[in-house]
């Protein structure tokens, strides 16, 4: 089949590149022309884990190509994919413009029959807004079909390629063959194929991601009073993770979600929630919660240090997650602006997010070669983003680097014995 696909981010990237490793004729579109000359030179604009590698093989292999130019992608294109970002507008909405600006440019370009797919995460209604947006710019034949994408960052090709469901909201019979025959080869382990009515679909993706950002919250509140009552998070979080009805994942205490989807995504559901004139109560308080998660490790350091002012700090980890150079929304972010504000000097070590974190801090932070240059004559050392390099460190050769040994985990990378065995005084979450 031949594809479009407009917006080359996080996900019309790595969707442009597993639809064409899957043998479609994929042309990704961006209008930022600096990523797409970044591209066309072979190199990747975002660190995502074995994308490189799918990208150079499905170019070599003429499949996959990029451009600026929209109207000559969609001409020869069956199905035009929109995923581009849907950011939180300032009302907590979900702002729409570039998912309509492209539908008005995709119908303008087109001289017949199309798919047009949005794969953006927006709200209930929007698939009508970009019919009635492409039926006001020509008189061919098209269906809208919304598509939402479930993966995440750091495993983004795993789970594009083999995902849990594909979602396809299709309200005509064209248009879901020809989805069920691009997501075919997704399916062969036997992951369901879920076609329903678009509002359900957009909605869809909304609830996955509140549900798990609820359960965020949910386990950061425990963690909480683990602290106030003398109980360890992880003993909790064991027990009730093994009930089958709850099961283990996304019970992780920490210092709070971040990225570009959960906090924008819980902002947008409450939105439109209250548009039809319904409070989302729980996600008030999940979100609320979160925001003070994000406050927990500088306040146990101001409890440890009283002042904080000519402190140095050590953080590792400035992405949102692991595996990813992503820092949108990421707890790293203020915790060090209430460093930097405080008078703390900041130290700070992430294997992928430098490039991107000097964008944010500039040069007010130091930015190490590795998660030991960090800990050179601190005072503490924070962690932030639970990096596999982080679990396994040297910990003679931390102590005998940092003026005083304290560390404060915010992902409860070790144990407390642990800790007290190798001399630090060790603060983490929900096991105090
Ligand atoms: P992103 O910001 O990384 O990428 C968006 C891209 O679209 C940018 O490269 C931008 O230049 C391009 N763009 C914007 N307007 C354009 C236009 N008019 N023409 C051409 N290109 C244009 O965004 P992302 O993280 O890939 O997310 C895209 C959508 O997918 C969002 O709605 C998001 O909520 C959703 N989503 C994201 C993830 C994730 O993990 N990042 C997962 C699932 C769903």
């Amino acid at each position: 089949m031949k594809i479009a696909v407009v917006g080359t981010g996080y996900v019309g990237l790595v969707a442009g590149a597993c639809f064409a490793e899957s043998g479609n004729d994929v042309i990704c579109i961006d209008k930022d022309a600096a990523k797409v000359e970044t591209l066309n030179a072979g190199d990747m604009p975002i660190y995502e884990p074995g994308l490189e590698e799918i990208v150079r093989r499905n170019r070599q292999e003429g499949r996959l190509s990029f451009t600026t130019d929209l109207p000559a992608a969609v001409r020869e294109a069956a199905i035009a994919f929109i995923a581009v970002g849907t950011p939180q507008g300032e009302d907590g909405s979900a702002d729409l413009s570039h998912v309509l600006s492209v539908a008005r440019e995709i119908a303008r370009a087109m001289n017949g029959y199309k798919v047009i797919v949005d794969k953006s995460t927006v709200p209930v209604g929007t698939s009508r807004k970009v019919a009635d947006v492409i039926r006001s710019e020509t008189s061919h034949p098209f269906s809208v079909v919304s598509n939402p994408e479930f993966l995440k960052q750091g495993a983004a090709i795993e789970d594009f390629m083999k995902p849990d469901r594909v979602v396809i909201g299709a309200e005509d019979e064209q248009a879901r063959r020809i989805m069920l025959d691009l997501y075919e080869p997704f399916t062969r382990t036997g992951a369901p194929i879920m076609v329903m009515d678009c509002a359900s679909a957009e909605l869809a993706k909304y609830a996955a991601n509140a549900m798990l950002a609820t359960r965020i919250s949910f386990m950061n509140e425990v963690a909480n009073v683990c602290e106030l009552v003398g109980a360890d998070v992880d003993q909790v979080r064991k027990a009730v993770g093994s009930d089958r009805r709850i099961g283990t994942s996304f019970l992780f205490p920490g210092v709070g979600y971040g990225g570009s989807c959960f906090p924008k995504d819980v902002k947008a559901m409450m939105h439109f929630a209250s548009e039809k004139n319904y409070e989302f109560k729980i996600l008030e308080a999940v979100e609320s919660v979160n925001a003070c998660q994000k406050t927990r490790l500088f306040a146990k350091m101001q409890q440890q240090f009283g002042d904080m002012k000519g402190r140095t700090v050590a953080v590792w980890g400035l992405a949102f997650k692991p595996k990813t150079d992503d820092m949108r929304e990421a707890p790293s972010i203020p915790l060090i602006t209430a460093l930097l504000e405080a008078g703390a000097t900041v130290q700070a070590y992430d294997p992928e997010a430098t490039r991107v974190a000097k964008g944010i801090f500039g040069d007010r932070i130091t930015y190490t070669q590795n998660n030991y240059d960090a800990l050179k004559g601190a005072d503490c050392l924070a962690i932030v983003t639970e990096w596999n390099e982080f679990r396994r460190p040297d910990f003679p050769r931390m102590k005998s680097l940092m003026r005083e040994p304290i560390v404060f985990d915010g992902r409860n990378l070790f144990t407390p014995e642990q800790m007290k065995q190798h001399g630090f005084r060790y603060h983490s979450i929900g096991r105090e």
